[in-house]
């Protein structure tokens, strides 16, 4: 015990890391000298330090999602020029990010050629909805069927599902950029089918929705998949140029003046 700890201190402190409360542990010397000096009564103190402790595990929640959520890289809406895709539906953009679609286990689909800033849009767009409590798994399509492939072979597909059923939304990146095999798109329809008004989905895809027979293969699963897909869910479409093919025409210019 050091000279300024009391019995007290020494047992609150103890009590509180059994309590497992981190951040009062941490902080409650400090904000009981600071309640002392501002004539703060015992309530108030309490009432500091419950509030310190509230802030901290909310933020340490919200890492953990993000963590938990693996996405490829750090996006952010802030980051996304709008000017240079003036396709996108910014309003809706806004809208979207206030996660309002995921409670109504409504769709997302991303539409747009390579480049067009899908996946950053996915990215920013899920990691808003992780910010405000929700729970959200990012996968590549390839990596998904790969990873739901495995889990057949080895058994554990039914844990696999478990996991992803207790998502609140489920990103499927470049949808159409592999096709599938005949195996891997029944277990893709399989996810579809089962988050289908349960969870929300948000899937990016450079392909016309035309041309996704080509990707899961059957007519028929192609088209159950759209139709549950597209029941209530909305869209953005990318049609312009690629961001990094303005962006490498913009130095090019800059370089040509200088
Ligand atoms: P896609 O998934 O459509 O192929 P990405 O989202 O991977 O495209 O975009 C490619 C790169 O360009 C990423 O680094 C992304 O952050 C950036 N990018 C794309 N569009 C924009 C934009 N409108 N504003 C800012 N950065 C963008
Ligand atoms: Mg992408």
């Amino acid at each position: 015990m050091t000279k300024t700890e009391t019995k007290s201190t020494v047992l609150v402190k103890h009590h509180l890391k059994t309590l497992k409360l981190p951040t009062m542990h941490s902080e409650c010397e400090k904000t009981a000298a600071r309640a002392a000096k501002d004539n703060l009564d015992h309530l108030a103190c309490l009432l500091a330090l419950c509030e310190l402790e509230l802030v901290d595990r909310e933020r340490r929640a919200a890492e953990r999602r993000l963590k938990a959520a693996r996405f490829p890289s750090t996006k952010t809406l802030d980051e996304f020029d709008f000017a240079a895709q003036p396709s996108i539906n910014k309003p809706l953009v806004l809208e979207l990010a206030k996660g309002d679609w995921i409670d109504k286990r409504e769709t997302l689909l991303i539409v747009g050629a390579s480049g067009t800033g899908k996946t950053h849009l996915a990215t920013a767009l899920a990691t808003a909805a992780c910010l405000q409590g929700r729970k959200v798994r990012f996968f590549r399509v390839t990596e998904l069927i790969t990873t739901m492939l495995e889990a057949r072979d080895e058994r554990t597909l039914l844990r696999l599902r478990s996991q992803l059923a207790k998502q609140h939304l489920i990103v499927l990146d470049e949808l159409g950029y592999v096709p599938a095999s005949k195996a891997g798109a029944e277990l893709l329809f399989d996810l579809i089918g089962s988050a289908y008004e349960r969870q929300s989905l948000l899937v990016t895809t450079n392909l016309p929705f035309e041309n996704w027979t080509e990707v899961l293969g059957s007519e028929w699963l192609t088209g159950a998949a759209l139709d549950r897909l597209t029941h209530r869910c909305h869209i953005l479409e990318a049609n312009g140029e690629s961001y990094r093919l303005q962006d490498a025409k913009r130095r090019r210019r800059s370089r040509i003046k200088e």
